[in-house]
C-alpha cells in the first residue's frame, strides 16, 4: 500500500478535544507537503461516546482500529466517568488488544522554555502490558485484591516474553541513537521479578553487540535524572518504574505538556498517546499545551514511515519536527505552561505557519 496510511482519530476526554484536532491539523499539513495520503477515520471513544452510544469504548471502535495503520488517542479521563456499565477505561484494552508492549517516551529540552535543563535528549522505553498495573497484568479479574478488610495484595507480573520484547524495542531505538542503553530496575530487592527482567535484557543484548549496556537501580535513577540527565540516552524499564520516571523526566523539560509517547508492538499498528492525562482543570479554556499530542503524532508518522517503508511519511515527520521547533522558539506561539503568551490555537497555528512556510 505505497504512499498511503489509514489513521484513526480518537479525541478522548477533556483537553483531548482541543489537542487531538491540533495534532491532526499539523499532521495533515505536513502530509500535504510531501504527498503522503492519509485516510483519517474519526472514531467514538470516551465520555462523549458514552453519551452518544452508551459506551466509552463502543464495539465498533476496536473492530475499525484493527484495519488501520495507527491512531491518535487523546487522553482519557476515566476517573470522572459515572459508575455505569458502559463506562470503562479503554487504555488497558487497547494496549493489550493490539499488543502494544513498548511505550516509547522521549524527553527533550527546547531552549527558552524556562525548564530546569536546556540540554536533555533521552528516551525512556516503558514496558506497557504487565508489571504492577492491576488493570492490565491479568486477563480476567484484577491484579489487586483484598482478602480481608485489613489487607490488600497487589501482584506484579514480570514475564520473560514481556521483558525480552520491550528490551528488543529499546535496543532497536538505542541502535538508531547513541548506541547506549541503561537498564533500570531494582533486582537488589525484587530478585526474581526484576532479576528476570534484567536476565532477559542481557539475553537480548547479545543481538546488539554494538550497543553499550549499563544498569542503574531505580531509586538511584530517580536521583540521577535530576542531577545528570544528560548522561543517559535510552533507558528501558518495567511498567510502574517507567510510569513514574517519565513524569519526573517531563518535569525537567517543562512539564507534562512536553511529554509525548508512542505505543508500539510487533508492527501491525502504532498508537500515538501523550504521557499526560486529560487535565480536566484546564479543559475548554484553550490553554492546553498541544506539544505532547502533536509530537506523539509526529513520532507515529515517522515510525510508520520506517516500518511501512513510506519515505513521504518520514519526510512529513521531519517537516513537523522543524515546524514544532520553530514555533517553540517564539513565546507568541507557545502556551503559558512553557513561558509562552499564547494558547492552544496560537501554538497550533504557529506550527502550521512554519509548515506552509
Ligand atoms: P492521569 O493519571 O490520567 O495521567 P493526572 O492525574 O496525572 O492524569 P493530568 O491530567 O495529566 O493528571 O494533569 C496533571 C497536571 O498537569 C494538571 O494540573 C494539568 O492541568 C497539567 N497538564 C496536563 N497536561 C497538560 C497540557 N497538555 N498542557 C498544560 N497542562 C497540562
Amino acid at each position: 500500500m505505497a504512499n498511503h496510511l489509514v489513521l484513526g482519530i480518537l479525541n478522548g476526554d477533556d483537553i483531548g478535544h482541543e489537542i487531538v484536532p491540533a495534532a491532526v491539523a499539523v499532521t495533515k499539513a505536513a502530509a500535504g507537503r510531501t504527498g503522503l495520503e492519509i485516510d483519517w477515520r474519526p472514531m467514538p471513544i470516551g465520555r462523549s461516546a458514552l453519551d452518544s452510544e452508551g459506551s466509552t469504548f463502543p464495539e465498533g471502535t476496536i473492530e475499525a482500529l484493527m484495519k488501520m495503520d495507527g491512531f491518535i488517542l487523546g487522553p482519557i479521563g476515566h476517573q470522572a466517568y459515572p459508575k455505569v456499565a458502559g463506562a470503562i477505561n479503554p487504555h488497558p484494552i487497547l494496549r493489550k488488544r493490539f499488543n502494544l508492549f513498548a511505550n516509547v517516551r522521549p524527553t527533550r529540552s527546547y531552549p527558552g522554555l524556562g525548564a530546569i535543563y536546556d540540554d536533555i535528549d533521552l528516551v525512556i522505553v516503558r514496558e506497557n502490558n504487565e508489571g504492577f498495573q492491576p488493570d492490565r497484568n491479568v486477563v480476567a479479574g484484577s491484579g489487586e485484591f483484598r482478602p480481608t478488610e485489613e489487607m490488600t495484595i497487589s501482584v506484579r507480573v514480570i514475564t520473560r516474553l514481556g521483558s525480552s520484547r520491550v528490551a528488543r524495542a529499546a535496543f532497536e531505538i538505542a541502535q538508531q541513537r547513541k548506541k547506549r542503553l541503561t537498564l533500570v530496575h531494582k533486582n537488589t530487592v525484587f530478585k526474581l521479578g526484576c532479576g528476570m527482567f534484567v536476565e532477559e535484557c542481557h539475553r537480548v543484548a547479545k543481538e546488539f553487540p554494538d550497543v553499550t549496556v549499563d544498569e542503574v537501580i531505580v531509586d538511584t535513577m530517580a536521583m540521577r535524572l535530576i542531577r545528570d540527565p544528560q548522561s543517559f540516552d535510552v533507558i528501558v524499564t518495567t511498567n510502574m518504574f517507567g510510569d513514574i520516571l517519565t513524569d519526573e523526566a517531563a518535569g525537567l523539560v517543562g512539564g507534562l505538556g512536553m511529554a509525548p509517547g508512542l505505543c508500539i508492538g510487533e508492527g501491525a499498528i502504532a498508537m500515538a498517546q501523550a504521557t499526560h492525562g486529560s487535565a480536566p482543570d484546564i479543559a475548554g479554556k484553550g490553554i492546553a499545551n498541544p506539544f505532547a499530542m502533536i509530537e506523539s503524532a509526529r513520532m507515529m508518522v515517522e515510525w510508520l514511515g520506517h516500518n511501512r517503508k513510506l519515505p513521504q511519511a518520514v519526510q512529513a515527520a521531519t517537516i513537523m519536527e522543524k515546524a514544532i521547533t520553530a514555533a517553540l522558539a517564539d513565546p507568541a506561539t507557545r502556551t503559558r505552561d512553557i513561558r509562552g503568551t499564547g494558547g492552544t490555537s496560537h501554538m497550533t497555528n504557529g506550527i502550521l505557519r512554519h509548515i506552509s512556510g
